[in-house]
């Protein structure tokens, strides 16, 4: 039997795209809102809203215990250490270039830098500027035919001179989740920082940072079915401690005078000036909705779709996949057809996916693609939004071919 999502109904977006004649799969880009965080942001902005941390009347407290309430509810749901190990920032992006910054006056010319060959540009570009201003080598881990990272060859390539390790836990492009307790380990065995994209994987059952041992963790709230415009960075507080300052503002100081300053430390040392407080306390309540469900039916679920779209696409004459994807998401490309003109087709009848290089260039390059087609998944597809997209599918290869 084809999936039916029980959850559909909860997202009021979803319904709205369908009542426009819009099939939505492109949830690894953004993900729709359940009403329970439309519910939160707006009663937050319509309970009379504060600043945070700052004023002692009613209305700031109120909005300060919210806000931290949030910081709180990351910090289980991560399972972190302690609420200190949260900071708020705008997105996984700039909780990366957060750490591309405050990492850099540990590491000395010559060293070491180690992504993988499947990065986003945004656990790329950050390193790829602090290698240039400190003279580092960035290496760059080889996949094998799956999409995964070659384990064998970083074996080999992780050494004495790697000072840092950044990698993604689920692939935007490749759906394939990464050998991270094995990559973890050997950055460990160096001596070398760890940090963990988790900008995909977040979404995606549920993650124990302490057990999986990384440095840092970053992800966005809006692919957590929160709001855009905040993201988490997580950070083991002994890692966190060495963190230079980035920002310099309202609120992270704990004293200044004219000529100097001395900072807080994390998280609010980290978060100069106004945050995102409605957003933040939305995200607070995307959590506490994703922690309500039942993570097995949803896992159930998100996997008989994904193996439904994966049957569809390996059935088609001329579809080539992209690597083995394992969750969440499929890209492909049409063997004499060009991706934009395919995205264009789709979209012409309603079907709203991902074309181009996803962010993800130097992949798309070592594949010797300009682009592929990214369909994506979120708890609220059902088997009706698939077959929906194999029929735009085929009615555009008809025409293509
Ligand atoms: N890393 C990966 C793997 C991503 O898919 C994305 C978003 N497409 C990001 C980082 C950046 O996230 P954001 O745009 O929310 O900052």
């Amino acid at each position: 039997m084809s999936p039916i999502s029980p959850w559909r109904a909860d997202f009021p977006g979803i319904l709205a795209l369908e009542a426009e004649g819009q099939t939505y799969l492109d949830s690894a880009a953004t993900a729709q809102k359940p009403q329970a965080v439309l519910d939160a942001l707006l009663g937050y902005l319509a309970s009379g809203v504060a600043n945070v941390h700052r004023a002692q009347h009613l209305p700031g407290e109120r909005a300060t215990r919210a806000f931290e309430a949030a910081r709180s509810k990351a910090a289980q749901w991560l399972n972190a250490a302690s609420t200190e190990e949260i900071i708020f920032t705008r997105g996984s992006t700039e909780s990366l270039n957060l750490l591309a910054y405050g990492l850099e006056h540990l590491l000395q010319p010559g060293e070491q830098i180690v992504i993988s060959a499947l990065e986003h540009h945004a656990n790329l570009l950050p390193w790829q500027q602090l290698a240039k201003r400190r003279n580092l080598e960035l290496l760059v881990l080889p996949l094998d035919h799956t999409g995964s990272i070659d384990m064998q060859q970083a074996a080999r390539l992780i050494g004495p001179r790697t000072r840092l390790l950044a990698v993604s836990q689920l692939s935007n492009v490749l759906g394939r989740w990464q050998p991270l307790a094995e990559l973890l380990a050997l950055a460990r065995a160096q001596g070398a920082f760890s940090v963990v994209d988790g900008a995909q994987g977040a979404v995606h059952g549920r993650h124990d940072l302490q057990a999986l041992g990384c440095d840092f963790y970053v992800c966005s709230s809006h692919k957590l079915y929160g709001p855009d415009g905040v993201g988490l960075l997580y950070g083991r507080r002994e890692a966190l401690g060495k963190l230079q300052h980035w920002q310099f503002g309202g609120e992270m100081v704990l004293d200044a005078d004219y000529q100097s300053a001395r900072y807080r430390p994390a998280p609010l040392g980290f978060e100069a000036g106004t945050p995102a407080v409605s957003a933040v306390i939305a995200l607070g309540a995307a959590l506490d909705w994703l922690n309500g469900l039942d993570h097995t039916a949803v896992a159930r679920h998100e996997a008989a779709l994904h193996a439904e779209l994966l049957a569809g696409l390996q059935s088609r004459n001329g579809v080539r996949l992209l690597g083995k994807p394992q969750l969440a998401l499929a890209s492909f490309c049409v063997d004499g057809v060009h991706n934009a003109d395919l995205a264009h087709l789709l979209s012409e009848q309603g079907i709203a996916v991902r074309a181009g290089h996803h962010c993800a260039m130097p992949l798309m390059k070592s594949l010797g693609l300009s682009g592929a087609i990214r369909v994506s998944l979120g708890m609220y597809n059902d088997g009706d939004d698939l077959r929906r997209f194999f029929s735009a599918l085929d009615n555009a290869l008809d025409l293509l071919r």
